[in-house]
């Protein structure tokens, strides 16, 4: 079955009706490693640079962070890398800053953190966007976004960092890149409105938006059974966004593991999701299942989907489909 999968990679990621669906690669957490899977994906739909902070003994400096940046950069160009700012807190700690919280997962975490130390933020700014003079192929995606503050002082604080880095270099030609935010807080749905005035593209951070949607923690094994982004309620917000999105053309992305799961990947492309960010263990999978179906056949199984009061009958749904379509 694997050597099947490897084969995938000679192919385009195209449906059977002819619909072209970016696959791309959820990278940082294993460093080095990814960097050598350039060639399989359309990207990076999601940097982790947090993973690469919680190795180091402290906070990295600016001229470090641009390096690493730059060979990230390097080894996908010319597809894009989309980096997320720091996201620390939650379930992802730092050995050299402290944070003790009772409920860390609605505490000090993602943005929040990053807006509460521009010192830090402007410094990982500064980096990405020296790290890109020359190659271009970044963007920069904020994380854990919850309110329209957070995005307008995110910004404010992008323009110092691009303002002070033209100033320092104005013989350098430094790029503006895209700015996006990731929909991972319940709220941010239903702000699209707003913000897609405001940013150049979002991504759904599955993961996290279904730990909120659900009121389950994602990484509780007590209540692992109850986190399921195949809840129709979560299916529900999705299709949301997608539709929400298209209306403002704001263009738009999936990033959480959903999207590595070809059940998840089908439901997401009938709703339609056209770039799907997944880790390189799914990449040719997803694309194996979508070459051999038609958009038509994914949206007939969404809105029985859809019509679903329980994740298992979406799932026994899915299923049933997959063997269907062999
Ligand atoms: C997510 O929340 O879905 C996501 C992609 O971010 P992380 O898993 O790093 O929190
Ligand atoms: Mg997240």
């Amino acid at each position: 079955l694997n050597n099947r999968f490897l084969a995938e990679q000679e192919y385009e990621s195209i449906t059977l009706d002819g619909e072209h669906v970016s696959l791309l690669l959820n990278a940082g957490l294993e460093l080095k490693t990814d960097q050598n899977n350039a060639h399989v994906c359309d990207g990076v739909g999601l940097y982790r640079t947090e993973a690469w902070f919680m190795q180091k003994g402290q906070f990295p400096s600016q001229l470090e962070q641009e390096n690493w940046y730059r060979e990230v950069l390097t080894s996908y160009y010319p597809n894009p890398v989309v980096m997320r700012t720091l996201d620390i807190g939650g379930d992802k700690v730092l050995d050299y800053f402290n944070i003790t919280e009772e409920n860390p997962f609605l505490g000090w975490r993602g943005i929040r953190i990053s807006l509460d130390h521009p010192e830090l933020f402007l410094d990982q700014l500064k980096a990405m966007l020296k790290a890109n003079i020359g190659l271009g192929n970044l963007k920069i995606m904020l994380p854990m976004i919850s309110g329209t503050e957070e995005v307008d002082e995110a910004l404010g604080l992008f323009e110092q960092a691009y303002f002070e880095l033209n100033e320092h270099f104005p013989e350098q030609q430094i790029d503006r890149p895209d700015i996006g935010i990731m929909l991972e807080v319940p709220s941010s749905v239903f702000m699209l409105p707003e913000w897609s005035k405001k940013v150049d593209f979002c991504s759904v951070g599955s993961n996290d938006l279904t730990q909120y949607l659900l009121a389950v923690d994602r990484a509780n094994a007590r209540v692992a059974e109850l986190f399921n982004p195949y809840h129709p309620g979560v299916l529900r917000v999705l299709s949301k966004i997608a539709s929400e999105c298209e209306n403002y053309e704001l263009p738009f992305s999936l990033c959480g593991e959903l999207g590595g799961d070809p059940e998840g990947a089908i439901l997401l492309i009938a709703m339609g999701y056209r770039r799907l960010s997944m880790n390189l263990s799914s990449l040719n999978k997803v694309k194996w299942v979508l070459r051999r179906l038609s958009v038509a056949d994914m949206e007939q199984l969404l809105s029985e989907c859809l019509a679903q009061s329980t994740a298992k009958q979406v799932l026994r749904l899915t299923r049933n489909f997959m063997l269907e379509h062999n």
